[in-house]
């Protein structure tokens, strides 16, 4: 059986009467690479920052490795959510230090994620400079840093080129290798599609479907209409 990293138990958050998320239960398992995918709006940013800790559910709970979550469970999960938190005036490298400082790291890790993003030749470059590609590698290098077991990702690929996309799901796709589970969210199929294990389809905030990922992309589009787009609830 494989081991449940991380579940979500009636996870709700109300914004102004409106239900962003709702009743969601989600099943993670380790070492996977799971797909949250909806509609514009449907939630999934809203999902991954209740579990990045970045804003408090109104209801339900998040159980991590089999206990409620708590703050400092935050040391084991790394989030990119929305841009990455750079400092334009700043190299790669200096990115790097100003959170290994902060997190009381070796300095010698900064080398070790840079090399896994693929980011070692970018020398004096500042980050303002960096193309998209490069600015969200050096996002994944910052959420690396602390070794994560749990790594979040809002939408990895947005604003990148073909190429970069490739680039980025092969960085993905070798996170479970290295004892990491990756929780990302897309609203492109054909983004995920040869990527992720599992998915996790929500619609205006409510779980329509769990489980394996359709064998091929006209079986995914075909589940992704059916739950998405009519609002049904499709079991595997
Ligand atoms: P997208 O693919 O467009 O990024 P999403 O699936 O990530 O969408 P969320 O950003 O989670 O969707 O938004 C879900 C719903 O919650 C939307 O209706 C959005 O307007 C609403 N919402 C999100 N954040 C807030 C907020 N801070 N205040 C009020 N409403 C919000």
């Amino acid at each position: 059986m494989n081991k449940i990293i991380l579940t979500t138990k009636h996870l709700t958050k109300t914004y102004h009467n409106q239900k962003a998320v709702d009743d969601l239960e989600l099943e993670i398992t380790e070492n996977s690479i799971y797909g949250l995918l909806g509609a514009n709006g449907a939630g999934k940013s809203t999902t991954l920052k209740m579990i990045a800790g970045i804003i408090a559910p109104t209801k339900g709970a998040i159980i991590y490795k089999g206990k409620p979550w708590r703050r400092k469970d935050l040391v084991e999960i790394g989030a990119l959510i929305e841009t990455p938190p750079l400092y334009g005036n700043l190299t790669a490298y200096e990115n790097l230090l100003v959170r290994t400082v902060a997190l009381n790291l070796p300095k010698d890790r900064i080398r070790e994620v840079l090399e896994i993003v693929h980011l070692t030749n970018t020398g004096k470059k500042k980050a303002r400079q960096f193309s998209m590609g490069m600015k969200q590698r050096l996002g994944i290098a910052l959420a690396l840093l602390n070794h994560p077991k749990l790594l979040i990702l809002d939408e990895p690929t947005n604003g990148l080129d073909p190429i970069g996309i490739q680039d980025l799901r092969e960085l993905i796709l070798s996170f479970p290798k290295k004892g990491i589970t990756v929780i990302l969210s897309s609203h492109i199929l054909s983004e995920v599609e040869n990527t992720v294990d599992t998915i996790g389809i929500i619609t205006n905030g409510k779980l329509g479907y769990q489980g394996k990922t359709p064998e091929n992309s006209a079986a995914l589009e075909d589940l992704f209409m059916k739950v998405a787009r009519n609002q049904q609830k499709v079991t595997e």
